[in-house]
């Protein structure tokens, strides 16, 4: 019998993860309350989703007598936990959980995991298609939008789990034990929620402090914020690094386990599995270094979960890039248009300004995350004709870098375009990479990489 069952659970906030815990929940036996925010009619996806499901709502308010008489509460990644009523249930010793810890704890299945500040969706994504690939059944869930508990609750039977993890998703886990834990990268984000970069770096070094001796810990190199994360590594060390190790430190280049990029022949070396062995990138189609940065901490996790080099080799061939990352929509009159929505942060956005060698129309802005915009400077200097700004931070943006090109401030996503369009000339490139969220104009990410798409397909 399940030990939920008649138990009394709260759950906080109604997205997807919140959807996913009611259904495991009922299914469980237990009573289940949702409680959130925003009004029902805000939440309609979910109060849909959960139609079929016997559950107690408690929208548009937190009351405290809820938290407090719960046998459980799980919280959902978009919720702080220092609002009020966590914080009065804490106080009271009132367990509680997340939807990631849940399924962590009924998962059999072996499990790879991957967080960091960007290039976890394009990892996450690689990585499914490399087992996949290799003939073998796999879940790709987390925080790239099929929660990791419909997993379970749909009966599991997988042979791999894959899971992308977030800073907020990681906040609460405590039993999970990964049989790969991924770190792409850290740079700040997310400081609206996290009073400065050390709690942020905490959040994601949960990850590592659940490994055990025979996880692998796949860690950048390049990133000076991860690369520590190796002297506190409990399990078994594979590197990701630009640079080839020989040319480092004696010591680092002997012990060396990971893989490298050889620019010149366009191949990367890899040191995984006691041999060494040579992947071909002539057929590697997405743009930037930040994608090669993902696809070798991808084929360190596959590699070291015995996925084999045919089958990683068959993924970089033919891996055509995930939706709003730098996604390529268009060629108009020379020009070429670029939609990287999910740029949401100021790493991302000089991620993407490098890609590139052609001059750029930059469309940037939305909701302020409290980013410093001000490290953007060098290369709108650099790189940007044009700066066209929208929404929310438009005016902080322009405050921190507004000087180091001609730029706009615009009222509308639509002026932003046409004006981008009407500025543009042969061989420049117009790419949406706002560095901001999207809240302020949007419902998400995804809905504002979709509108730019539709609006630049009619131009
Ligand atoms: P995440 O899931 O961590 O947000 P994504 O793969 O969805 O990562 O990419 C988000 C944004 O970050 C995209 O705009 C993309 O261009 C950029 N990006 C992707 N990979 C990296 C990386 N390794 N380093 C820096 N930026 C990246």
């Amino acid at each position: 019998m399940s030990k939920y069952k008649g138990k009394k659970i709260l759950v906080v906030g109604f997205g997807r993860s919140g959807v996913a815990v009611a259904r495991y929940m009922t299914k469980q036996g237990a009573r289940v309350t949702v409680t959130d925010m925003k009004q029902k009619s805000e939440l309609s996806d979910s109060v849909a989703a959960c139609a079929d499901l016997k559950v107690e709502y408690e929208l548009g308010r937190h009351s405290s007598k809820s938290f407090l008489t719960s046998d459980l509460i799980v919280v959902s990644p978009g919720v702080a936990l220092n609002i009020k009523p966590l914080e009065e249930a804490r106080a009271a010793g009132i367990p509680m959980t997340n939807e990631i810890e849940l399924a962590a704890c009924a998962l059999k299945e072996p499990l790879v995991a991957i967080t960091g500040t960007n290039g976890k969706t394009t990892t996450t994504a690689m990585i499914g298609e490399m087992f996949r690939a290799d003939g073998k059944k796999v879940y790709v869930g987390g925080n790239i939008g099929t929660p990791l508990l419909d997993y379970i609750t749909a009966g599991g039977g997988a042979d791999v789990v894959v899971a992308e993890l977030s800073s907020f998703q990681l906040e609460l886990t405590q039993r999970l034990i990964p049989a790969v834990a991924v770190f792409t990268n850290l740079e700040p984000d997310h400081l609206d929620r996290y009073p400065d970069m050390e709690t942020y770096t905490k959040a994601k070094k949960r990850l590592l402090v659940a490994c055990d001796k025979n996880s692998f810990v796949v860690l950048n190199r390049d990133c000076a914020n991860i690369s520590k994360f190796a002297a506190e590594n409990p399990g078994k060390l594979i590197w990701f690094t630009k640079n080839d190790p020989m040319k480092s430190s004696s010591e680092f280049a002997e012990k060396f386990t990971g893989i490298y990029y050889k620019r010149q022949a366009r191949q990367l070396v890899a040191r995984i599995t006691g041999r060494e062995e040579v992947y071909d990138l002539s057929q590697f189609r997405l743009y930037g270094d930040h994608n090669r940065e993902n696809l070798m901490s991808a084929i360190c996790a596959a590699r070291a979960m015995g996925v084999s080099h045919k089958a990683v080799q068959s993924v970089i061939n033919s891996f055509k890039g995930v939706a709003h990352r730098l996604e390529f929509i268009r060629k108009k009159d020379g020009v070429y248009f670029f939609n990287d929505s999910k740029a949401t942060n100021v790493m991302s956005v000089q991620r993407s300004l490098s890609s590139f060698s052609n001059p750029i129309i930059l469309l940037a802005g939305g909701r302020d995350k409290g980013m410093d915009y001000a490290p953007l400077a060098p290369l709108i200097r650099e790189k940007v004709k044009i700066l066209i700004l929208i929404g929310e931070a438009k005016e902080k943006i322009n405050r921190a870098v507004g000087d180091y090109t001609e730029t706009y401030l615009v009222g509308t996503f639509e002026e932003a375009i046409l004006l981008a369009y009407q500025k543009s000339r042969n061989g420049d490139i117009i790419l949406l990479s706002p560095g901001c969220a999207s809240y302020d104009m949007f419902r998400n990410y995804e809905e504002r990489g979709d509108y730019f798409k539709k609006f630049v397909n009619q131009l």
